[in-house]
């Protein structure tokens, strides 16, 4: 029989083994997905918000404990884990309070005595998830979905099944029925009859451009919406008018948190020439300062990242991008899943860490001739999914946010999603939006109604 292994990743040390769910378990979980859905049909949006409200609260009372499953699964700080799981709790308290307003009826006039559009659930929606915010990737479909009506099936990323199984249980605690949500111990390779299943009505998935290329392409085949988060190589542009000391700590914390594993993170600094030297000397100094160590101590600033091969991976990227010419200003060591804050000066286009998506703990300084260089180089991947614009100008910035192809753009600030706006990207980031009222949407039937 398949099982999934935890390990901790600081450590090595396994935590636990799970046994993967067989075709009748997989069966019985879409039976019970597809009943609940039937039941919430029938409940008010009143008592949906009362168990998220429950939810919310069981959430916020454990939060060391739910903290502690992360941390160990995954090696995020401890209080890193800790701002995950509330950060859960204020989105679900906060589309309590705005779902009746986001599911509200919208009348349009036409010639009809009455028209409108009515937003109604569907079904069981799957979400495939990655495991670098393993709680708050899967909150932020499921808390809009299941107030709308729908119904959760998570086949989470193989080394965090404790998070996944830990969700289903507070899910249930907060009086959600039974099947309303629940984790799907199950490998990619199965996943295709799920997707296939009639009483999945759509599926979200959040994780690489390859795995949003193999989902996407069976969403097609079976004619499934489906939502994709995927990739990304976010430019952290700092022009010669910025404040560069904010600039530096706010690109530091963007590209260092969860230990380099966000897909917003600052992965590209691109920086105008005559701020260039100023700039590598700032975030040098705070780089130097950065506590390597056991994600649980509270004086460590970054773990481990979450599996060794991972680590290897960037640790291959970091050499190639040094064989292409880019030089190493300090970090670079790499110890099973321990890898060095790191940062790389003179990274041009055509290297392995301005071409690719890193995700890890690796800085890149990219120098721009001048602003149009500087949107150019921005510009120069394949993906679109944030962007981080640092200049004084506003009038500037609002200018040059249009010329960046990308789904956020944030001035002055680091890229984070946030509940109350649209979440997503464009080129190889896939398509699609979570959070907001375009994200509660996707998933839901925009029915129209036209009484004659
Ligand atoms: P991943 O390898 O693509 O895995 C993500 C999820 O997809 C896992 O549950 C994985 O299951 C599953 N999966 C992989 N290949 C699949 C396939 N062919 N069919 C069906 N499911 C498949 O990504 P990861 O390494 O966990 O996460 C890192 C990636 O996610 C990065 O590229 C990052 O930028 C991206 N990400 C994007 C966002 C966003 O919002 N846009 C947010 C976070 C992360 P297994 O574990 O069983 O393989």
């Amino acid at each position: 029989m398949s099982t999934f292994q935890s390990i901790n990743p600081y450590n090595q040390e396994t935590i636990a083994e799970y046994a993967a769910h067989t075709q009748a378990d997989i069966q019985q979980r879409l039976a019970w997905g597809h009943q609940a859905f039937r039941h919430m049909a029938h409940t008010s949006l009143q008592e949906r918000c009362d168990w998220m409200l429950a939810l919310a609260q069981l959430l916020k009372t454990n939060v060391d404990q739910h903290a502690a499953i992360i941390t160990r699964e995954m090696g995020k700080t401890l209080k890193e884990a800790k701002a995950e799981v509330l950060k859960c709790a204020t989105t679900a308290e906060y589309y309590v309070e705005h779902i009746a307003e986001m599911l509200q009826p919208k009348l349009i006039s036409t010639d009809a005595q009455q028209s409108y559009v009515s937003y109604e659930p569907k079904g069981i929606i799957l979400a495939i998830m990655p495991w670098n915010f393993p709680y708050w990737q899967v909150f932020r479909f499921a808390i809009p979905n299941l107030l709308a009506g729908n119904s959760g099936l998570l086949k989470h990323a193989s080394n965090v099944s404790g998070c996944a199984l830990a969700m289903e249980d507070v899910f249930l605690q907060a009086g959600f029925p039974e099947g309303a949500f629940q984790a799907l111990l199950v490998n990619s390779k199965h996943i295709e009859p799920v997707i296939a299943d009639s009483r999945v009505q759509g599926v979200t998935l959040t994780g690489s451009t390859a795995a949003g290329m193999s989902v996407g392409a069976l969403a097609g085949k079976y004619i499934k919406k489906s939502v994709l988060e995927l990739g990304g190589s976010d430019p952290f542009i700092v022009l010669k008018d910025a404040n560069l000391e904010e600039a530096a700590r706010t690109a530091v914390k963007a590209r260092m948190q969860n230990a380099g594993q966000s897909c917003i993170a600052a992965k590209r600094w691109i920086v105008e020439e005559a701020v260039a030297e100023d700039f590598t000397d700032k975030v040098s100094r705070i780089l130097r300062e950065m506590k390597q160590g056991d994600p649980f101590n509270a004086a460590t600033d970054m773990g481990p990242m979450a599996r060794p091969d991972l680590a290897g991976e960037l640790a291959q990227q970091l050499q190639q991008s040094i064989n292409q010419g880019a030089r190493l200003e300090l970090g670079g060591q790499q110890e099973s899943a321990n890898f060095a804050p790191t940062l790389l000066t003179n990274v041009q286009k055509g290297m392995t860490a301005f071409d690719e998506e890193t995700f890890g703990p690796l800085a890149v300084i990219t120098r721009a001739r001048n602003e149009e260089q500087a949107i150019e180089l921005a510009n120069q991947t394949p993906f679109g999914l944030g962007s981080s614009l640092w200049t004084s100008d506003l009038d500037k910035a609002k200018k040059l946010a249009r010329q960046i192809d990308s789904g956020n753009v944030f001035i002055n600030a680091m890229v984070r999603s946030d509940a109350r706006l649209p979440f997503g990207g464009v080129k190889l980031s896939g398509y699609g939006r979570e959070l907001s009222l375009e994200g509660t949407h996707e998933f839901l039937n925009v029915k129209t109604v036209y009484i004659a």
